[in-house]
């Protein structure tokens, strides 16, 4: 019997952890996947990106029930162990209603100010490098960035520069690494394959270094990994989680806990309440609202590749961002979204996003002028746009895109400003670019599953993450959204770990 049993090791898991080892409390982690090895093939594109070595191999269903295999990552860290570490606070408006192309985004049932501490604590645990102020939409905080921001290589320095000569104010993206010396190694760390891979140097701020290993220091926290939680069981009341019913090495084990912190993403997470039907609940658990697997949102997400005629040597390009188009602003009524660049492209990573077959040579020249940008807006939340399991178990998104006007604009400003900017629509490459929409397989920034609200009518947990329906069942990671924003999640899901684990030690075990 454990006091408190957390499903996931990711962003919001391991955090959790993290967040709860000091109360002494008896402490176990149940994650379904095992370490990612550290091997060469981590930093090799052709693995990662074209024979997908670390995803997962199970197949979801899309809405016409046809198979896709997701670009899902189940192993200690969770998603974050391939993430870019672009780690952002949402805005201040992001937790109130804005008006988009596409409807309304909802407010949250929280604001800014019950995370602006958490934010802080979150980029001092995560190691994240940045300048404050830089950001024109970033919320004020008067602490500066842990670490100073990474500095752009110079071809990027050069387009920052073109793009601030256009009128734009590009910023310091931040960025979560951790560059303190290590006690046996003195050579130096060379940023380089980051966004996507996995890091075999181990500096990435990912949720196992900075959360879970800390959490693991303590005696009192256990890790059970390559171990699948199957279903959650509750009392004769059906108001507590008692039993958790998990698979290991092929045999079906029950744990007990006092408390269960759900984290197994905002997809998993929902899949598994909805898995959890039972007589009483034929719904699933949790689902009093109906909501459970609803609202799923994962943003409109697009890479764009834009060719200049100068070669781009960058090693690692990831250090700088646009917000000039994230509110109603120069001219638009309405947000149409954040822009940031992305870890340098190679030759392998064009040829597997190539709708065309060309000479190996083709792709090699590409890659060599190729900068990289990545673009994001908000998409709404749609009560149609959700998770659901079949009979069998499998998993099934429904998903029809949605404000999809704001991005089109945003990469129309993208391309305006590029061209204007300085070298990129030359005699030689005229201005070519591609760029390709992430479609249900890349739900790499999934979110809203399990829905924050006041009213347990229409969400599934409260402000502090408790599920409405249930004593002892939290749920902290991507599935507490309520809008999406248009930055990057999952500084947000850490910094709410934290809040939730600092509550639930201070007022749930208290007393
Ligand atoms: C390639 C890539 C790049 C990204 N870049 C960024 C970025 O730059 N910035 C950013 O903010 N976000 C980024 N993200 C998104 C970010 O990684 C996620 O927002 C974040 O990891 C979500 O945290 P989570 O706790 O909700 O879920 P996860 O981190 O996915 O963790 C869920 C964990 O639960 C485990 N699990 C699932 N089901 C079960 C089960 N039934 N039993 C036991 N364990 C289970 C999984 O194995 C996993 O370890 C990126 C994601 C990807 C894939």
């Amino acid at each position: 019997m454990y006091d408190i049993i957390i499903i996931g090791s990711g962003a919001g898991g391991a955090t959790m952890a993290y967040a709860l080892a000091d109360s002494g409390k008896k402490i176990l982690i149940v994650e379904r996947g095992g370490y990612v090895p550290v091997e060469k093939e981590n930093w090799d594109s052709t693995e990662v990106f074209q024979k997908d070595r670390y995803t997962t191999t199970d197949l979801w269903l899309d809405k016409h029930g046809k198979e896709f295999r997701p670009g899902m990552h189940y192993n200690v860290g969770g998603n974050t162990k391939f993430y870019g570490a672009a780690l952002f606070r949402l805005r201040e408006e992001d937790f109130k209603e804005i008006r988009h192309y596409g409807g309304t985004s909802p407010a949250w049932p929280i604001g800014y100010e019950d995370l602006k501490d958490h934010y802080l604590e979150a980029e001092k645990l995560f190691y994240v490098h940045g300048k404050r102020g830089s950001d024109p939409t970033e919320p004020y905080d008067s602490e500066p960035y842990p670490y100073e921001a990474l500095p752009h290589e110079p071809r990027i320095q050069e387009i920052f520069d073109e793009l601030k000569q256009y009128g734009l104010k590009p910023f310091e993206l931040p960025i979560g690494v951790n560059f303190t010396p290590h006690p046996f190694i003195n050579a130096p760390y060379t940023l380089d394959r980051f966004d996507g891979f996995p890091d075999a140097a181990e500096r990435k701020g990912d949720a196992h270094l900075c959360s879970l290993s800390k959490a693991l220091e303590h005696p009192n926290v256990e890790l059970m990994i390559n171990t699948k939680v199957l279903k959650l069981v509750t009392d004769e009341d059906g108001k507590r989680i008692s039993e958790i019913i998990v698979e290991k090495d092929g045999e079906t084990q029950t744990l007990k806990a006092g408390y269960v912190v759900l984290s197994a993403g905002a997809i998993n997470s929902a899949a598994l309440l909805l898995q959890s039907r039972s007589e009483k609940f034929p719904d699933g658990l949790a689902n009093s609202s109906d909501q459970v697997g609803r609202n799923y949102m994962f943003h409109q997400n697009s890479a764009l590749v834009a060719l200049y005629t100068e070669p781009n040597y960058t090693k690692f390009g990831k250090t700088f961002g646009i917000n000039d188009f994230y509110h109603a602003a120069r001219g638009y009524e309405f947000p149409l979204g954040h822009i940031q660049m992305l870890g340098k492209s190679d030759e392998h990573q064009i040829k597997a996003d190539s709708p065309v077959p060309a000479p190996g040579f083709t792709f090699e020249l590409m890659a060599k002028h190729a900068v990289d940008f990545w673009l994001t807006s908000e998409d709404l939340p749609d009560p149609e746009n959700r998770v659901t399991v079949e009979e069998n178990g499998q998993i099934r998104i429904s998903y029809t895109p949605n404000n999809t006007e704001g991005h089109k604009l945003l990469k129309e400003e993208l391309i305006k400003a590029l061209k204007a900017s300085g070298k990129f629509d030359s005699f030689f490459f005229k201005g070519i670019y591609f760029s390709k929409g992430m479609d249900i397989g890349s739900p790499a920034h999934q979110n809203g599953t399990t829905r924050m609200g006041t009213d347990p009518r229409t969400s599934v947990v409260d402000p502090y993450c408790k599920a409405h329906d249930l004593d002892n069942l939290y749920i902290v990671d991507g599935g507490f959204f309520v809008s999406s924003g248009a930055v990057n999640p999952a500084l947000t899901i850490i910094a709410m770990a934290l809040r939730v684990g600092k509550h639930i030690k201070n007022n749930v075990l208290a007393s």
